[in-house]
């Protein structure tokens, strides 16, 4: 009989769980592996970080619902996955042994990559709740005295449309709240054109994203690289379409929300012939 682990309890790995259970046979277990007690709602943390939601509106107690189902839960995570022993270390100190595992734990966002940048630097970040909170905090303080933004994705990000999408909420936001003509915008991105979403667009994306930041006066960079960012200033250098710098910017910002690179998390970066050469599962 066999023991199934899945690493992650997120938007991944719960649905795998139900899925999974539904085939279990007599005597298998299933095990989730989460990083803290609570799933939660990756989609909805941009509205966390205007307060349009509360962080217990988007989360609940994993190991309750996955209970229920019969299905084990540890929340201690994933310290490194040993393929060769089909073993996992759990950040509580125990090992889990499996016949089967699933890893779907998202990615480790690469802010140490970029000078200045992410939660711990200079930027807020929507990629957790965790950091949707503190981003609240920080627009708490910066619609009390608005300035510039600048909002997008940095160089090696895979995943833009959270950054679109948290541009027109804080756009939206600032209007209920009147200050939009106090708040500069400009949305700076390593995508070759707005709309690109990493994925060469989508359907009309070029010409209907291009005319709603029109409409919403949000200006743009594209093939841009965030080079380093400090306190209030952000430097980014704009690529012509070979890919050599054409201009340099020194873009001031009071509040800023970029999207980093996603790499691959600790547990399983480097594992021969496990992750791609991003370290990403
Ligand atoms: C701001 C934002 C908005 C988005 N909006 C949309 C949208 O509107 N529509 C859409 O389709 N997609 C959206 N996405 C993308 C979508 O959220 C992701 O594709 C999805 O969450 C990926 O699911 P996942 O299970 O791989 O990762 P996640 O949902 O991030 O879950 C991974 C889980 O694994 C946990 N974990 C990490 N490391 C470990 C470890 N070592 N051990 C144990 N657990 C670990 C994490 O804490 C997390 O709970 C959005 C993404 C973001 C960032």
């Amino acid at each position: 009989m066999a023991h199934i682990v899945i690493i992650g309890a997120g938007l991944g790995g719960m649905p795998m769980a139900y899925e999974m259970q539904e085939q279990l046979r007599q005597g298998d277990r299933l095990t989730v592996v989460g990083s803290g007690p609570n799933f939660h709602f990756v989609p909805s943390n941009p509205w966390v970080a205007v307060r349009w939601r509360k962080r217990e509106e988007i989360e609940f107690p994993a190991a309750t619902y996955l209970g229920k189902k019969g299905i084990a839960f540890n929340g201690s995570g994933a310290k490194r996955v040993h393929p060769e022993k089909n073993q996992v270390e759990l950040g509580d100190g125990a090992v889990l042994d499996y016949d089967y595992l699933v890893i779907a734990t998202g990615p480790k966002l690469a802010f140490d990559e970029i000078e200045g940048f992410g939660p711990e630097g200079h930027t807020q970040s929507v990629c957790h709740v965790d950091h949707a909170e503190r981003a609240a905090l920080a627009w708490d303080a910066f619609v009390k005295e608005p300035g510039p933004i600048v909002v997008g994705a940095v160089q090696g990000a895979s995943c833009f449309g959270p950054a679109y999408e948290f541009a027109f909420i804080m756009e939206t936001d600032l209007r209920r709240r009147k200050l939009r003509d106090r708040v500069p915008m400009t949305f700076v991105t390593s995508e070759p054109y707005i709309g690109h979403l990493g994925l060469g667009g989508v359907g009309d994306s070029k010409s209907m994203l291009e005319s709603a930041m029109r409409d919403k006066h949000i200006k743009w960079i594209c093939n841009a690289k965030v080079t380093r960012i400090e306190a209030g200033t952000m430097h980014v250098t704009e690529h012509d379409e070979e890919g050599k710098p054409k201009k340099e910017h020194a873009l001031p910002f009071r509040y800023s929300m970029m999207l980093p690179a996603f790499k691959g998390i600790d547990a399983v970066f480097g594992i021969e012939g496990l992750p791609t050469r991003a370290g990403s599962s």
